[in-house]
């Protein structure tokens, strides 16, 4: 999965959790009052007088002086188009740990989500951005990345990051009129955001400074919408209790709570912890190349997007619908000097991003085989009515398309899925239950695999080799079942507070 979604949350039913006042998203909490806000002076300009209300309504001098601060947020959290189901996207735990030094402009994340599936921590420092897996117990530096290429995202989904920012960039702000908002005046204002193309239009309530809404409409894909509200205050700090992220109207992530505090950022937050290693090198290519792995299998692909081709004779089957398939059965057709058409092409589940390619294999003349559960995302893939000869939903629980076994199975990945297995070479292609990425071992077995595994067992495949559509390595199955035995079962695999605080 691909986390594009990381954006913003929103926040609706905590007034009554931390008990405060009725007035919620207007409301100056209980501590601001016994400590009077020291306000910043309010510039004669009416755009930047907007900004001076803004940096009072979030603390005045101690916010525009605001150093260090930590923020932990308990998130439900929805995969568009790549939820369990296809119907909806359920909203699944993710909590998040900050730390921030706004001086320095250093950030980090911990997240951990997915019921222990997903587990990293990002920080950006001077040097550039790490990202730590504790899962794979690995981690990388990109010392090309800024603040922005990461914590951009989370900078939209903090109403006091993103007060900062506009606070930072102020002379980049422009006023865009005034509307009403639950009732009370707002002030619209864009300002030049670093890190997007699409500035955001920020709603500030005329009577607090507070932020209330943010819109971002993102062309030909969706308006984003950010909802702040119950805004509370810590150590003199103001912030949103309560978050909510729209993709147009549809809810993808909220805040069940968002807890803030000054201070609290130790020089170990910038260094690499956690019993780590230095990502080994992947073997995967920025360039298009194709490799001959076995017998009529064959793979191709670049970055994080491959596919399997397997020569059935007269024909080509392709399994994996990752986008841009065309590129890749042409470099595949012309390297590998096969020239026949592709007949079928395996979407194995029903989630978005792996279905990207079906407009460009049907263009081609393949017939696209899925599960049943696909359809409404494959019909949303090619933005049209599906043809009745263009597609094959397997309803047998295996058929054979020459060398390719396909079995329909269910996984805690996908509830329906079409696990391709070439026999005669003992090799399973898999699209999302193992990242295969490490080079020179093999990865974390998530509790997805496991139940991929339990499924290869109950069918009594006796798979030599797995190959994954995200990257290029061919794993070893015996080596996959190791790490299977050193699987931790439950929520907490990693054993980082981030978790064990949820459990406890
Ligand atoms: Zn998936």
């Amino acid at each position: 999965m691909i986390n594009i979604l990381r954006l913003v949350p929103v926040i609706f039913l905590s007034a009554a959790m931390v008990g405060c006042s009725p007035n919620a998203g207007n409301s100056i909490a209980e501590s601001e009052q016994n400590e009077p806000v020291k306000p910043v002076p309010i510039s004669s300009n009416p755009t930047q007088a907007i900004v001076d209300k803004v940096i009072n309504g979030y603390g005045g001098v101690a916010f525009a002086e605001l150093e260090t601060f930590t923020i932990k947020s308990d998130l439900r959290y929805g995969w568009l188009g790549q939820g369990q189901y296809a119907d909806y996207t359920d909203l699944e735990p993710m909590r998040k740990l900050y730390h921030f030094d706004l001086k320095k402009g250093w950030g980090s994340e911990e997240a951990w989500g997915g019921g222990g599936s997903y587990a990293e921590r990002i920080f950006t420092t001077d040097e550039g951005q790490y990202t730590v897996n504790f899962l794979n117990k690995t981690w990388e530096l990109d010392e090309e990345a800024d603040l922005y290429q990461h914590f951009g995202g989370e900078i939209r989904t903090l109403d006091v990051l993103l007060a900062y920012d506009l606070m930072k960039h102020r002379e980049t702000a422009e006023m865009k009129g005034s509307m009403m908002f639950r009732g009370v005046r707002h002030d619209l204002v864009t300002y030049d955001m670093p890190g997007t193309s699409v500035d955001p239009e920020v709603w500030i309530n005329s009577e607090s400074g507070h932020i209330s809404k943010m819109r971002r409409p993102i062309p030909d894909y969706a308006v984003i919408s950010y909802v702040f509200g119950n805004h509370t205050s810590a150590d003199g700090i103001t912030y949103a209790d309560d978050f909510e992220l729209y993709f147009d109207d549809k809810l993808i992530e909220y805040a069940k709570s968002v807890k803030l505090n000054v201070g609290g950022v130790i020089d170990s937050i910038w260094q690499v912890n956690g019993a780590i290693q230095p990502k080994p090198e992947t073997n995967t290519s920025e360039e298009m190349v194709v490799d001959h792995i076995s017998g009529p299998v064959y793979y191709a692909g670049q970055g994080a997007g491959w596919g399997a081709f397997v020569d059935a004779g007269d024909y080509i089957i392709g399994i994996g619908a990752y986008g841009n398939i065309s590129e890749r059965f042409a470099a595949f057709q012309t390297s590998q000097d096969i020239k026949k058409p592709l007949r079928y092409l395996v979407a194995t589940h029903h989630h978005s991003d792996h279905l990207e390619g079906v407009p460009q294999a049907l263009e081609l003349g393949a017939k696209i085989i899925a599960p049943e559960m696909a359809r409404s995302n494959l019909e949303e893939a090619i933005d049209r009515p599906l043809g009745a000869k263009e597609f094959l939903f397997l309803t047998e629980n295996t058929e054979s398309f020459g060398p390719v076994k396909l079995y329909l199975i269910s996984t805690g990945h996908a509830p329906e899925y079409l696990l391709p297995y070439v026999e005669s070479e003992r090799i399973i292609i898999d699209e999302d239950h193992y990242g295969a990425q490490i080079a020179d071992r093999a990865s974390w077995v998530s509790t997805n695999m496991m139940t991929l595994i339990s499924e290869v067992q109950r069918l009594g495949l006796q798979p030599e080799y797995l190959i994954n559509t995200h990257g290029r390595k061919v794993e070893k199955w015996s080596d996959i079942m190791s790490m299977a035995e050193q699987h931790i079962p439950g929520l907490c695999p990693t054993g980082r507070e981030i978790c064990r605080d949820l459990i406890k």
